[in-house]
């Protein structure tokens, strides 16, 4: 019998493993991976990015980390050598410009002549827009300081916001089709979706998670995209799973598990393998739960819903060139380009070489129109062709036509994760997952649940991964010091969850700016012609 047993060896698999290493040094651990390595969509790849050149590490899934990301980057500081992990920002230099499609013509915005270093939005825009902008978000924001991160079912007006899909709310808005255009875009690049099949509380709380829409949009100073590692995130995984001190079985799925019993939990693994564990934590993304794994009995309903939820469409891309041209294109340093909610090729780009010059890349996240539109018999060299087209495009510059190496990896077709970056929650979810959410399953509540997407902190980033770890991992020490499995001394304290709960405030702040610029918006926009 194992006292506890990991089913998946993604960052939230590998936290809470350690972690309970570290608390119970006599527990027996057992961690079963799917795939042939640990890591999910954590997943660093050595490649030459010119013909002939040394490999270097590089990312097909989690490539970025920020600052206030606290867990991530501590590990990231505690593992790596000085150097290793780097800050990206500087090297789009002083006036970094940001390419995007909206209301159908491509702006070039440079951070120094925009409004409140907004992309798309210079700072000579019509007052109308501007004004419209800050309406805009001060609705969003009153919305979002509503949000209880821990309990998102006890948000305020909770039922509401789920019942109403992001893309309702976005075209329900007065303001010019750009802006509409903007929140369009921003699910896109961050989430993988697109808004109409997303739960405007699951978007609320997603962003709440995470320090808010402004701070998971940022994508310099602070944000959640400011650092990466030299080793790249898979290989940062690798060194901190080295510490695990119990059993890890790769290529070993789970396909059955039994929670019927009061004493223990049966899994089963594809080749008929059982065992039985006191306590089993399934931190595998909540759709893989739902393809890969049979559960007997039943699951509670709340859960078989989240199990049933889809994951963002990411496909990434990386195109290496031998000089960056980028950052000298229409006598701009572009650092980022998007190409609208509607983007039929390149979602998003964003510069990818490595500060010290021994790699120059462009990383787009690709739509899924780019491949199904590719001839049934197509090789690499179509599939090549038609990123760089794409990549040509959403840059505005023919240079991109010639990468020296190209790097695909699309998630939907890794089984044991079926897309990405996350699964995400549509309308009706979010606000029935009271009995399941971070809570345990099972005849004596031996069956646990985590991952990133269950994190009430940095949600659905590696962040929100050992953030769920580490609570599921507590959860399991203080039920097994509780029940007595192991001869604990003292009992341990409950957990808590991380996150906050409403802003009240905050909310009714932004709500007053939203009543007083909402006749503004009006006023200014019937004396400049621009009301709709
Ligand atoms: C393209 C892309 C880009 C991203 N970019 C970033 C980024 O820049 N920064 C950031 O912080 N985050 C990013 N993310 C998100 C981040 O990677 C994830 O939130 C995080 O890695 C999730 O970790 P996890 O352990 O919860 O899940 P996973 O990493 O999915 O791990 C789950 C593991 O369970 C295994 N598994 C599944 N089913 C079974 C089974 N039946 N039996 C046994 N094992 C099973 C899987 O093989 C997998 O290894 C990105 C994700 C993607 C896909």
């Amino acid at each position: 019998m194992w006292d506890i047993v990991v089913i998946g060896g993604g960052y939230t698999g590998v936290t809470a493993a350690l972690q309970v290493e570290a608390a119970l040094p006599d527990a027996k651990v057992l961690l079963l991976e799917a795939s042939d390595r640990l890591g999910g969509r954590a997943f660093s790849y050595a490649a030459p990015t010119h013909p002939g050149a040394p490999a270097q590490s590089l990312d097909h899934g989690a490539h970025y980390l920020g600052m206030r990301q606290k867990r991530i980057y501590a590990l990231a500081q505690r593992l790596l050598a000085a150097g290793q992990l780097f800050n990206r920002v500087p090297m789009y230099g002083p006036d970094p410009a940001f390419r995007s499609f909206l209301e159908g013509t491509w702006r070039i915005t440079v951070r120094s002549e925009s409004f409140l270093g907004i992309q798309g939005l210079r700072k000579d825009a019509p007052l109308y827009d501007r004004v419209c902008i800050f309406k805009s978000l001060s609705l969003y924001l009153a919305l979002e300081n509503l949000v209880n991160t821990r309990a998102p079912w006890r948000t305020p007006f909770a039922g509401i916001l789920d019942r109403t899909t992001l893309a309702q709310w976005i075209e329900r808005q007065r303001v010019p089709q750009w802006i509409r255009e903007m929140w369009g875009l921003g699910c896109l690049g961050i989430i993988s979706m697109h808004p109409e099949h997303v739960s405007l509380l699951y978007w609320l709380w997603y962003c709440a998670a995470n320090d808010g829409f402004l701070n998971v949009a940022n994508d310099v100073d602070a944000g959640p995209q400011q650092y990466s590692v030299d080793i790249g995130l898979g290989g940062l995984l690798q060194q901190y799973a080295a510490a695990l001190r119990g059993t890890v079985k790769l290529n070993s799925p789970v396909v059955q598990v039994d929670h019927s019993a009061a004493s223990h939990v049966t899994i089963t693994t594809a080749d008929g393998t059982t065992c039985d564990a006191r306590r089993v934590v399934v931190a595998v993304t909540p759709q893989a739960a739902g393809r890969h794994i049979t559960f007997t009995p039943p699951l509670h309903p709340a859960r078989q819903a989240l199990h049933q939820q889809p994951t963002g469409h990411a496909a990434k891309a990386t195109l290496f060139y031998d000089r960056p041209w980028w950052r000298d294109a229409q006598g701009r340093h572009l650092f980022g380009m998007s190409a609208g909610p509607l983007a039929q090729r390149m979602e998003w780009v964003l510069d990818t070489s490595h500060p010290d010059g021994r790699q120059y890349s462009l990383t787009a996240f690709v739509n899924h129109q780019l491949f199904a539109g590719l001839a049934p018999d197509a090789d690499e060299a179509a599939l090549h062709a038609a990123l760089a087209a794409g990549m040509a495009e959403i840059t505005g510059d023919e240079q991109a036509l010639h990468p020296q190496c190209v790097a695909v990896f699309r998630w939907r077709d890794a089984p044991y994760v079926g897309g990405g970056p996350n699964t995400s929650f549509q309308p009706g979810v979010l606000s029935q997952a009271a009995p399941v959410f971070n809570q345990p399953e099972g005849a004596a509540g031996r069956l646990y649940f985590a991952g990133s997407e269950y994190a009430t902190e940095g949600a659905g980033y590696v962040e929100g991964a050992m953030a769920a770890g580490e609570f599921v991992a507590a959860q399991m020490i203080y039920d097994a010091a509780r029940t007595g499995d192991f001869a604990a001394g003292s009992l341990p304290s409950a957990p808590v969850l991380p996150g906050h709960g409403p802003r009240l405030l905050s909310s009714l702040i932004f709500l007053i700016a939203w009543a007083l610029l909402a006749p503004i918006t009006e006023l200014v926009g019937w004396f400049s012609g621009r009301r709709r």
